[in-house]
């Protein structure tokens, strides 16, 4: 039986390092600024540590700081998926499945965000601004994207995104610009997707233009039939809504609601708590 405070918050302590040792596959670890809490709590007033001078050596577990390498999540739990992500963001970004974009491409676009995600953005490909900087959506179009990330109250770094084609499509010599990739481009490398989707176990997917519909679905579709309307990606919800370029290119109010109303379908999906002033953002004013 424990004789005072300090020996029964090591035994309370001590099972939960254990379990946290066991369920990390190595060492827990703990910020700078909890040890210097955890050390000053363990430094009680003269005399009342006596107690504490006199217990028996316990089994110590090495703890280091260390940054927390991932964002925090409410769904982020690491059940050896983080492990089979880093192997297969490895595997991909050293894919040469498509000769003609591995002699074209800077790199490979893998994706960015948080890999315990809920929610989940897929594009098409990686255009020249992508292919330069390994991240999608990082251009005027990605610019774009990342507001309508934060008008949702989310972050970059709290979603996950991805495209359809992991390189970029190739170009003619001297030509700029980008192109939509070819559906057997997209066949080829729809399997690395499918795998990150396996992986990542979002709740909603959110496809970005008709292309990533098609590249998803297998068949082409079209906006007028899809976009606002949940369809499945193997039991997945997955909701088609217009690319952030479209928006660029015709930016009037009514287009910008339709795509904050599929994003106001998705956050409903989520039980996400939606404030009126989220509800009324697009609105023509009276
Ligand atoms: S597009 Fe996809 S399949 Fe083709 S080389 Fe790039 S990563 Fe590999």
């Amino acid at each position: 039986m424990n004789d005072s405070p300090f020996s029964e918050a090591i035994a309370t302590a001590l099972p939960i390092l254990q379990r946290m040792k066991k369920n990390l596959r190595g060492a827990p670890t703990a910020s700078r600024s909890s040890l210097e809490r955890l050390l000053s709590a363990t430094h009680l007033p003269d005399g009342k540590n006596s107690a504490a001078k006199n217990q028996k050596p316990v089994e110590t577990i090495p703890m280091k700081p260390s940054p927390i390498s991932h964002p925090p999540s409410p769904a982020s739990s690491d059940d050896g998926r983080l492990a089979r992500l880093e192997e297969l963001k490895h595997n991909i970004l050293s894919c040469t499945r498509c000769p003609n974009l591995v002699a074209s491409r800077t790199q490979v676009v893998y994706g960015v965000g948080n890999p315990f995600t809920e929610l989940l953005f897929v594009g098409e490909a990686p255009g020249e601004e992508e292919d330069l900087r390994g991240e999608p959506f990082v251009g005027k179009a990605g610019q774009l994207l990342t507001k309508i990330i934060g008008a949702m109250d989310y972050t970059r770094e709290e979603i996950f995104i991805a495209n359809i084609l992991k390189c970029r499509p190739d170009m003619p010599a001297g030509v700029s610009g980008n192109r939509k990739p070819k559906p057997a481009e997209m066949a080829t490398c729809l399997p690395w997707l499918a795998h990150q989707i396996d992986l990542i176990k979002p709740k909603v997917i959110v496809a970005l233009g008709l292309t990533a519909v098609e590249g998803l679905l297998g068949e082409p579709r079209t906006m007028r039939d899809v976009r606002g309307k949940w369809l499945d990606y193997h039991g997945v919800p997955l909701m088609p809504t217009y690319h952030p370029a479209y928006l660029l290119r015709n930016q009037t109010l009514a287009e910008k609601r339709k795509v904050w109303e599929d994003m106001l379908l998705v956050l409903e999906r989520l039980g996400r708590p939606i404030s009126a002033k989220q509800r009324g953002y697009f609105l023509e004013k009276e």
